[in-house]
């Protein structure tokens, strides 16, 4: 099959039977719930991108599996090159959806799972590889999304998986049959799992012999027997079921989805099994998911901050202080910020090496940099947006205050919309309307339903700061720097 537009891919997931719970009540028509909508319209943009000639570059890839012209998404990294376009697809997506469009998970599932099931195999003699490239080959010839999903619930932080007192905390086998395995426990805040076709369900941490029945990675539809999902909510989710919902919103056409996905004994056949109990690859699989992850987020974040920054840039203009030196000052801060994101995500891709597989794995040291930045550049970039749009972002009245034409009895007859338009008006000739929405763009993405997709993403998709500082404790390599020291300071003991 060939590429998918994005409207067949909307059909597609009306042909599946993924059951959603949200709000405490199962959501049948889901594809078409306002609150769930706007997360499918972003991964649709991954279709619909990659039909348009002018992105087609960045947007596909040919298959290193079929020769087949594929979606980068679904595609294993050949060279630094396909690294680099990587970053820069992320980069074009947050700026066209000034959201999280979610099926970066998969892409970044597909390459770490490549080159994990390949060494597995070498050191066990097992047939993980070429069960795995099946399944991808089937991945990309349908075009499909898939959540590539890590991060456990994990109950007791301070113990292991197998310490826990609910056993489930952590995903596990159940029971090892002829034809495959059983599994149970669940994967939280799961990015776009309810729009995916396909679950890839890895680890979230290394596994010790004792708990290796936790060391366990699958594939799944999203409509498996025994699978379900609660919706996770967001900051003014509810306002996307208002009358008329348009300036309020913020970001009316796009936003990001996460949910609680349970695994309640899901039967998955053989052919779908990447890892049984095989402990000792567990963290390979992690750290080099994780790796992935954290470079993209070099591209993504990005990509939003462009668009954040022009917004703030707007307001400015709207405000009638774009002239101001600090404003001009605050607007260069915040793109130098940005840009340094964007150099941290080229620079792992540029310093990529190939695998034993032979996909491209990213520089691990810097990739973590990458997120560390990540941890704190989009809050100082967030402050300064919210310091240029000023208070009136979180403090004007709703929208159906400023369309309104109740009267209000006073000497002058006018209506509340009247009212409204006359004192939240800005520099002259600027549509009361215009500044309404550009702040309302802006409180979207740092306090509202976006903040999940830009600023709190920011700080723990990917891994929490904590998870980068111990990588880059590994990779960065105190004993060679002392060396350096020594040599130069005359030292020898
Ligand atoms: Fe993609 Fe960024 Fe969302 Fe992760 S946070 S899925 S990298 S858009
Ligand atoms: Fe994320």
């Amino acid at each position: 099959m060939a590429l998918m537009t994005g409207e067949q891919y909307v059909e597609s997931l009306r042909k599946l039977n993924t059951k959603v719970y949200m709000f405490g009540q199962k959501i049948d028509n889901w594809v078409d719930h306002p609150i769930i909508r706007p997360s499918i319209n972003c991964v649709k943009m991954t279709y619909d991108l990659a039909q348009d000639p002018e992105h087609e570059d960045l947007m596909t890839a040919t298959s290193s599996l079929t020769g087949n012209k594929i979606n980068r998404f679904a595609h294993l990294h050949q060279s630094t090159d396909d690294l680099r376009k990587k970053v820069k697809m992320q980069r074009l997506l947050g700026q066209k959806t000034a959201s999280c469009f979610q099926r970066c998970v998969g892409m970044d599932a597909f390459n770490s799972m490549f080159s994990t099931t390949y060494e597995t195999d070498k050191a066990h003699g097992t047939n993980y590889h070429e069960r795995f490239k099946k399944y991808l080959t089937y991945v990309q010839d349908n075009d499909l999304t898939v959540d590539g999903a890590m991060t456990d619930p994990k109950g007791d932080r301070g113990k292991s998986q197998g310490a826990q007192t609910d056993p489930d905390m952590f995903v596990r086998i159940v029971e090892k049959r002829a034809d495959g395995i059983v599994v149970r426990g669940a994967k939280a805040h799961q990015t776009g799992s309810i729009n995916s076709h396909e679950h890839l369900i890895m680890p979230t941490q290394a596994v010790s012999e004792e708990d290796k029945q936790y060391a366990v990675a699958f594939a799944v539809p999203s409509d498996a027997e025994g699978l379900f999902m609660i919706y996770g909510r967001q900051s003014c989710d509810t306002r996307k079921l208002e009358k008329d919902a348009d300036v309020d919103l913020g970001n009316k056409e796009f936003g990001g989805q996460e949910a609680l996905v349970v695994f309640d004994d899901v039967f998955v056949p053989n052919d779908r099994v990447f890892m049984c109990e095989e402990y000792d690859f567990a963290g390979m699989l992690v750290e080099r998911f994780a790796g992935y992850h954290r470079q993209s987020y070099g591209g993504c974040k990005v990509g939003v901050g462009d668009v954040l920054i022009g917004a703030a840039a707007l307001a400015a203009d709207y405000n009638g202080a774009n002239k101001a030196s600090h404003i001009k000052d605050k607007l260069i801060e915040m793109t130098h910020l940005n840009e340094t994101l964007y150099c941290c995500g080229i620079a792992c891709s540029a310093e990529g090496y190939p695998t034993d597989a032979g996909n491209y794995q990213i520089d691990l040291l810097l990739a973590n940099v990458c997120k560390q930045n990540v941890t704190r550049f989009p809050y100082e970039i967030v402050r300064l947006a919210e310091d240029i749009a000023g208070g009136l972002m979180v403090t004007m009245p709703s929208q159906a205050d400023f369309r309104s034409d109740l009267t209000v009895p006073t000497k002058s007859g006018m209506t509340v919309g009247q009212w409204a338009n006359k004192f939240f008006v800005g520099a002259d000739g600027v549509s009361t309307e215009n500044r309404m929405r550009i702040l309302r763009f802006i409180e979207n993405i740092a306090l509202g339903a976006s903040a999940v997709g830009y600023r709190t993403e920011s700080m723990h998709g990917a891994g929490s700061p904590q998870a980068q500082r111990i990588m880059i404790a590994r990779q960065g390599n105190i004993a060679a720097k002392k060396e350096l020291a020594k040599a130069i300071a005359g030292i020898k003991e």
